[in-house]
């Protein structure tokens, strides 16, 4: 019966059509990797149940959640003094977490270059004293400020950064001077891209769906000594036991309930970059990418990339109909919305920029085959022909 099942099951996963997708995220995750997961979904390595089924203590759990922080710790050079947690929450969650942890003096400052980098410095302003060290706001945060010389003070509890701003497709491709103070960055959108030295960082964290998995699982990696003690050092008295990085620290994520099949996806994408080469080689592989589409917008004659050469993402790419070119607002809206349309029609999928932004985008993460980014140019190049 059950392999019955699981036949049927694979016949139809076998038969679907995938699309590209260029979604900022939830985003296209690897299709070898969905496919193991298919093939595992109603019996888990011979447990007679799906992961989702199973209870977060059992052994054969416990290995899934040992092997992905091992994994990662393996594809990032994780030091030994640093903790790897997996939570939930979303970004969203470590915008409040990351003050209510670590703000012992009550300020700190930050680096607003986008949407996420300002709900998470409105966010801090709950919780204490939230500066303001360098925005990009004055241009639609098409560049990333100059962060040479901050006007950082000794007092600052951390720096904050968004370090990919998936919105405006920026990324900090240099880190900030932060004067001696630690450092506090949301990779969400450029998680596992390329190689980082993670001795320059207090806490890095990234939401899983955007480079890494689904939705639900925040991966949080932290230098032990910012972990505060919950009886001396915690700063937010009333900080729930959930927030208190030292609740999942010493319970190695295991406190509550983890979003285990989300752990487990990830586990499996960390499983399939190191087989892929690691860091090293997917960072060549988003590079070329890259290069392909900024390339083809250089030279397009009918669209143009929207940010500050030397700050673009490698992730997403954010690009318009050039109104140097059509001029007439109305116009370029229309042949925007014309080729969001015929885009999907072609099988790409999720162009369209973000709704505050407008415009159109490509996201372009670790799983986009080097095919997709060609379809895409080969698509904007016939639409560039029929259309200008
Ligand atoms: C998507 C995104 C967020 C928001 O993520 P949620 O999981 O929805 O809270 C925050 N920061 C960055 C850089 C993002 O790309």
């Amino acid at each position: 019966m059950l392999s019955v099942l699981k036949n049927n099951f694979l016949k139809g996963v076998k038969k679907m059509k995938r699309v590209y997708n260029f979604s900022a995220g939830p985003a296209v995750l690897p299709e070898e990797v969905l496919r193991e997961a298919a093939d595992e979904m109603l019996d888990y390595k011979g447990s007679g149940m799906s992961v989702m089924e199973m209870s977060h203590r059992s052994k054969v759990y416990d290995e899934i959640i040992k092997d992905a922080e091992k994994d990662l710790r393996t594809l990032m050079n994780i030091p030994s003094n640093y903790k790897v947690l997996f939570l939930q929450g979303g970004a969203h969650m470590q915008f409040a977490q990351v003050p209510m942890n670590l703000m012992k003096n009550r300020k700190a400052g930050y680096i607003v270059t986008g949407q996420w980098a300002t709900r998470a410095y409105k966010e801090a302003q709950k919780f204490g004293e939230a500066v303001e060290l360098a925005s990009s706001k004055d241009k639609t945060f098409s560049y990333i400020p100059d962060c040479s010389d901050l006007p950082i003070t000794d007092d600052m509890d951390y720096i904050y950064i968004c370090e990919n701003n998936t919105i405006y497709g920026t990324v900090f491709h240099e880190l900030p001077n932060t004067k001696g103070h630690i450092l506090v960055s949301d990779q969400s959108s450029c998680f596992l891209s390329k190689p980082v030295d993670v001795t320059k960082y207090g806490i890095i964290y990234a939401g899983a769906q955007k480079n890494v998995g689904p939705a639900g699982t925040v991966i949080v990696i932290i230098r032990e000594d910012l972990i505060p003690d919950e009886e001396t050092t915690h700063v937010l008295p009333g900080t729930p036991t959930m927030l208190m990085y030292k609740t999942q620290a010493d319970n190695d994520s295991l406190y509550n309930t983890p979003p285990t099949y989300g752990i487990y996806m990830c586990g499996k994408v960390f499983k399939w970059l190191l087989k892929n080469g690691g860091l090293e080689a997917i960072y060549k592989k988003n590079v070329e990418k890259a290069n392909l589409l900024y390339d083809y917008l250089d030279n397009s004659k009918l669209f143009t990339g929207t940010v500050v050469k030397k700050d673009r993402s490698l992730m997403n790419v954010p690009f318009i109909v050039d109104p140097k070119v059509i001029t007439d607002d109305e116009k370029r809206a229309e042949l925007e919305a014309k080729f969001i349309k015929e885009s999907k029609a072609a099988g790409l999928e999720n162009l369209k920029g973000h709704r505050s932004v407008g415009g159109m985008r490509a996201s372009i993460y670790n799983a986009m085959p080097k095919e997709g980014v060609i379809a895409l140019i080969n698509f904007m190049k016939k639409f560039e022909e029929e259309n200008l």
